[in-house]
């Protein structure tokens, strides 16, 4: 959606009136007031948009792009990071998985089977923290095959404690945290095995690296056999390659369904974040994770379709939101300290975005600012910041459930409108595929020669359990189906 110069005026006037009210630029707490129209308490650039319906078929030169999470931190109308691409050739993929994404990628209907490839732009949490309940319970549903894990490798960084210890290198990369990650979920992926876990005939490492253009043969961390679906095959990226040998840092190439995902360095707090670019039958897009304004970015977005990139509140604003301080106060000056800190280490001010796009050539066809929250009073801030500097091409601002559908003569912006109360969105048997048989069912005690078979029990202690009544004596009735 283009921002019309009177759609600003009336998201400024929102604001002002806010101002005006002595209505809060602090939203902490505040319950949602809709007969004033409180600008903290609503997004009337989202609510503005056409509906989506999930489901909604893709043409077969169409992408989508769909936000599940577009918030640096959790609330309830934005979770934390999350993009979700499709291409009409029929390939897809996670960028991030954040907090809270797995309830709206549950509501938009999209299976487990089609998360199987997450592509992690750095470790940090807001970033990372749902990829638990995608591990744990897609092979519980239709992923009964490995989960596929890229992000950048080993920082590499070595610093001396003012006391001259030495800290670093550590193994900070995507391996050693796929590894602690899969240790971590040992209990529940155990408990877990009374269900089959893989399919028959799921591909072999070797598949998967002529499959996707891989630099190397892929190796799962932990002790799953390489085709069950609690194995985790991270692919480690060198972080720092920026394509000047072609095609060095490419991170997948499928030659079925011809679609690249290149990856690039981002400045994030600490050496190793990237930034992806997905290219697909003339279609583009980069999604830039946390960073600060590159020029690896300038020269990598230059003719993209779609710029996914993250921007923060102005340092200010973003204290008054997160405390109850006096402005005047000590206390508020501290927390507006940290918040600059937070911005200059790691982040993109608002005018930044707007300068960084006016640094891409050709411009992309849409900008969209990220790992902000947004609502009318700061979306009307920084849309003034942004075209300060960028004051023509197309700009967004992303929220949960954002649908952009690209085509190469259009890309539609709509809002999916889903159920709060979604259950999974398939049945997690699919019938004309041979499963494995379940690890609970081949276990076996050398000590106890008969073995229990196809014993979905056979790790609990039922020792105090309460057995079901024989039928009729109204003791304890259960019935095997639940009822
Ligand atoms: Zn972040
Ligand atoms: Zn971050």
């Amino acid at each position: 959606m283009k921002l019309t110069r009177r759609q600003m005026l009336k998201l400024s006037g929102a604001s002002l009136w806010g101002l005006a009210l002595g209505g809060p630029l602090n939203s902490f707490g505040s319950p949602p007031d809709t007969k004033s129209g409180d600008p903290t308490q609503k997004n009337s650039l989202f609510d503005a948009l056409p509906v989506f319906t999930p489901g909604t078929k893709l043409e077969k030169d169409e992408m989508r792009i769909t936000f599940l999470g577009s918030s640096c931190i959790p609330r309830l109308s934005q979770e934390c990071n999350s993009v979700y691409v499709e291409t009409g050739s029929g390939d897809q993929f996670v960028f991030d998985c954040g907090t809270g994404v797995a309830a709206k990628y549950n509501a938009m209907g999209i299976p487990m089977s089609k998360m199987n490839k997450i592509f992690f732009t750095h470790l940090h949490a807001d970033h990372t923290s749902d990829l638990t309940h995608i591990y744990c319970f897609g092979p519980a549903e239709d992923r009964k095959s490995p989960l596929y894990i890229w992000g950048p490798a080993n920082s590499g960084w070595t610093y001396y404690d003012p006391k001259g210890n030495k800290r670093g290198p550590y193994d900070d990369g995507t391996r050693t945290f796929c590894e602690n990650f899969r240790n971590l979920m040992r209990w529940h992926t155990e408990s877990f095995s009374f269900g089959p876990t893989s399919y028959q005939g799921n591909p072999t490492p070797e598949d998967i690296y002529s499959a996707w253009g891989l630099k190397e043969v892929p190796v799962k961390v932990g002790d799953d056999d390489n085709w069950d679906g609690y194995a985790i095959f991270p692919i480690e990226l060198d972080w720092s390659l920026r394509g000047d040998i072609a095609g060095d840092n490419i991170a997948y190439y499928n030659e079925t369904t011809k679609v690249t995902v290149k990856h690039f360095p981002a400045i994030h707090t600490r050496r190793g974040s990237v930034s992806y670019k997905l290219e697909w039958n003339g279609l583009s897009m980069i999604f830039s994770g946390d960073s600060k304004p590159n020029t690896d970015m300038v020269q990598q977005a230059g003719g993209v379709d779609v710029v996914i990139h993250e921007m923060v509140m102005p340092a200010y604003d973003w204290a008054r939101k997160n405390s109850d301080f006096d402005p005047n106060s000590p206390e508020f000056e501290k927390a507006k300290q940290y918040a600059t800190l937070v911005q200059n280490s790691s982040h993109t001010p608002q005018g930044a975005f707007g300068f960084l796009m006016s640094q891409i050539n050709p411009p992309p066809r849409l900008a969209v600012a990220t790992h902000f929250q947004a609502a009318d009073d700061t979306i009307a801030s920084a849309i003034q910041s942004v075209r300060n500097h960028y004051p023509v091409g197309e700009v967004t601002f992303a929220a949960d459930l954002m649908v952009l559908t690209v085509s190469p003569t259009r890309i539609r912006q709509e809002r999916a409108v889903v159920s709060d109360f979604a259950f999974y969105p398939i049945s997690p048997i699919d019938v004309n595929t041979p499963t494995n048989d379940p690890y609970y069912w081949k276990w076996h005690d050398p000590a106890i020669e008969d073995y229990a078979v196809s014993d979905p029990t056979v790790q609990v202690d039922l020792s105090t359990s309460i057995p079901p009544s024989e039928p009729g004596t109204n003791k304890f009735n259960y019935r095997e189906d639940g009822y």
